[in-house]
């Protein structure tokens, strides 16, 4: 291999995480040697799939390492790049004390939504900002290893000299994570997990999205949480994970443009239950990964799809169900799904969880339990395995950093980017 260059840091992943870090360091030191690593054409997160930035704590911000003040703080610095322009959101109050009455919480937050569409033409921005900075960008190159003894990172490509490096491989990269942490002997600990369904219906079924874009309520009693709505112009897509068996599998995810498409009329949003295993302890990552492979396998190999009123009948749905254009009357956004019966493929405690704060959900906006909604399953949110970090800028060795939604630092594009100008003032040993 040919040895290359070295830099003062060298940074792994272009997501927000990475940018944090890259954008904070060349304020604080413009002549400082920074290489921005990604495997992909481009970044491939949040930042690229609906990009809905939300600027309020503790959306997105695990709370064992964040507090308000702290992430207060961090969201100027994030705005000055993301320059959002923060929603209105109207008729809030009568939804919260529908939702307080049944002990549920719909918090408010300042929220901007791009979608796909915008999100790819900030992150082309935000790059050539990054270039004109000084930094150096290297797209499809991939990291392999980490020569920590000898500050080496070996890519697909070369091998790289770093004084510092960041790791910020996002959640597609926790298998990287893990072989870094296992290849340095660094500790961590298992990492919790979100299983779900993602819901699509009529907009007027959740005429809630046109006061308040994304809204968030947490069902506390259930663990569960309405995550990442899309609407208008939106789509269920769905994502393929390999396990690490090399058996495929998939979650299902939502995003929507913001201009160049037909509006469909549709509303897509995920209902999720945090799990947590704990005694005795097993890895939630192969929990997760079971409970894909076996949808997986009842779909035929696709994710399945139900409308509620076959499920409230306790029957499967069937390709009629998505054929009758009476009652069940729109089409699914995603078509490669196989009609079927999710309450045979999800664990009973979560699906009890998750129809129960369904339901509580109807009570506050009547009409997403109505016959035609569809729910895909599964959606599934895994993290690497946390990190123990050696101080409170996320290092973990020497002058190794971990960050971002992989390191189990975020849960989003703004607590991502306030991790990376976090870890960035370790390196300048500035807070
Ligand atoms: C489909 C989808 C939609 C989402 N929508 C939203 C949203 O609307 N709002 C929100 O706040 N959050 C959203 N999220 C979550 C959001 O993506 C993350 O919170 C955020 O992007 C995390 O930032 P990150 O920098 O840690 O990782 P990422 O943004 O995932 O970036 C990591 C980068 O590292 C690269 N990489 C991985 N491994 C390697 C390697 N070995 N070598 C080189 N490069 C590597 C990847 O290609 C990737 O570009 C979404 C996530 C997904 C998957």
């Amino acid at each position: 291999m040919i040895q290359t260059t070295d830099y003062d840091c060298v940074i792994i992943g272009t997501g927000p995480a990475g940018l944090g870090t890259a954008f904070h360091l060349l304020k604080a030191r413009p002549g400082m040697k920074i290489l921005l690593l990604d495997k992909e054409p481009a970044s491939t997160g949040g930042l690229r799939n609906d990009c809905k930035m939300n600027f309020t704590y503790p959306i997105g911000f695990p709370l064992e390492y964040w507090k308000k003040e702290e992430a207060d703080e961090y969201f100027k610095e994030v705005k000055e790049y993301l320059k959002p322009e923060i929603m209105p959101k109207m008729n809030i109050r009568t939804y919260m004390n529908r939702a307080e009455k049944l002990g549920v919480q719909l918090i408010k937050i300042e929220q901007a939504h791009l979608g796909t569409d915008k999100g790819r033409i900030l992150i082309k921005k935000l790059m050539e900002e990054i270039k004109e900075k000084g930094a150096e960008v290297s797209l499809k190159e991939k990291a392999l290893r980490v020569n920590a003894g000898g500050k080496i990172l070996e890519t697909d490509k070369r091998e790289i000299l770093y004084h510092t490096l960041i790791i910020a491989p996002g959640r597609s990269g926790f298998r990287f994570l893990q072989s870094v942490m296992d290849s340095l002997t660094i500790q961590y600990m298992d990492n919790m997990i979100d299983i779900g369904i993602r819901i699509e219906t009529p907009l007027k079924n959740y005429p809630i999205v046109e006061d308040y874009y994304d809204p968030k309520f947490i069902f506390p009693e259930n663990n569960v949480r309405t995550f990442c709505t899309n609407s208008k112009r939106a789509y269920v897509v769905k994502e393929k994970y390999t396990t690490k068996y090399g058996k495929p599998y998939y979650s299902v995810n939502g995003h929507a443009f913001s201009e160049n498409k037909k509006e469909n009329g549709l509303v897509n949003f995920a209902m999720l239950k945090t799990v947590r295993l704990t005694k005795p302890l097993a890895s939630g990552q192969d929990f997760a990964e079971i409970l894909g492979l076996q949808a997986v396998l009842l779909g035929g190999g696709n994710p399945i799809i139900q409308r509620v009123g076959d499920f409230r009948l306790g029957k499967r749905s069937s390709s009629e169900s998505f054929t009758d254009n009476d009652l069940y009357n729109f089409e699914p956004s995603l078509k490669s799904c196989s009609p079927g019966d999710i309450s045979l493929s999800m664990p009973a405690r979560i699906l009890r969880a998750i129809w129960r704060s369904m339901k509580m959900l109807d009570t506050i906006i009547p009409g997403i339990l109505h016959p035609s909604t569809i729910m895909y399953y599964p959606e599934i949110k895994l993290y690497a395995n946390k990190p123990s970090f050696i101080d409170d800028n996320f290092r973990v060795k020497d002058t190794i950093y971990m960050i971002g939604d992989g390191a189990g630092t975020s849960r989003g594009i703004t607590a991502a980017w306030a991790s990376g100008i976090r870890a960035a003032k370790g390196i300048l040993g500035s807070g």
